[in-house]
């Protein structure tokens, strides 16, 4: 039977190479993605020049890649205020979370694409959520997921698993998966056009790709970015 999936799809580094994993794997692979009031929209309008970059490194995967779903959950700004949805300062809030936690995002994301898949029949989700190297958002944690998937299981009468090929690998290692699904092509493509800044920097070129070189999510990519490339000369 074939296998299809679903991949929360961001324009990102990481579900980017959720993508391209999923691509590698399955037979049919579709996308779904997410707006809901951020303050860049940068990291959305990478979209669609990365599933083209992605079809265009291996032919099969084009024959694979399905289309494209896009959600809008602007309500999601009105209710869940943070610094990526409104004009407020990065940081750590006062119970120690970051300040660019959005309270209930994974939680809303699994929801509406489990309600996709569900509906296309499609059994598998994935997603590029990490808690081994991340900023520290309860809603990636493994356990989060696990109960996502039971609760969705268990509401829609569905068999859906979550899959989350990132959760228990660093930066570092995000990179070499790349690396290793789809060579030097791939990793070229991420650094060129996906994008991670949460100030939506899309001005300064570094040799991990685009970004203020400064906040949670660039120094994550770039400290990544320098342990992958010292772990082999490339
Ligand atoms: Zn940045």
């Amino acid at each position: 039977m074939a296998e299809s999936a679903l991949v929360l799809f961001s324009g990102g580094q990481d579900s980017t190479t959720c993508l391209v994993w999923a691509l590698s794997r399955y037979d049919h692979v579709e996308t779904v993605g997410f707006t809901y009031g951020q303050r860049h929209h940068v990291e959305m309008e990478c979209r669609e020049p990365v599933r083209a970059g992605v079809t265009a490194i291996e032919p099969a995967w084009s024959h694979k890649l399905g289309r494209d779903h896009l959600i809008d959950l602007g309500i999601l700004a009105e209710v869940s205020v943070s610094a990526l949805t409104a004009d407020q300062p990065f940081g750590t809030r006062p119970d120690g979370l970051p300040a660019t936690f959005v309270p209930g995002r994974n939680l809303l994301f699994l929801t509406f694409a489990g309600i996709v898949a569900h509906q296309r029949n499609i059994r598998r989700l994935i997603t590029g959520v990490c808690e081994t190297d991340y900023s520290g958002y309860p809603d990636c944690r493994d356990d989060t997921m696990k109960a996502l998937q039971v609760a969705l299981n268990l509401g829609m009468d569905a068999r859906l698993a979550i899959e989350t090929p990132l959760m228990w690998i660093d930066k570092a290692a995000t990179w070499e998966l790349a690396q290793n699904l789809g060579g030097r092509a791939l990793v070229d493509l991420i650094v060129e056009k996906t994008h991670t800044c949460y100030e939506g920097n899309r001005t300064e070129r570094h040799e991990w790709g685009f970004g203020c070189g400064i906040c949670d999510a660039c120094r994550l990519r770039s400290d990544g970015w320098r342990r992958y490339k010292a772990d082999t000369i490339r």
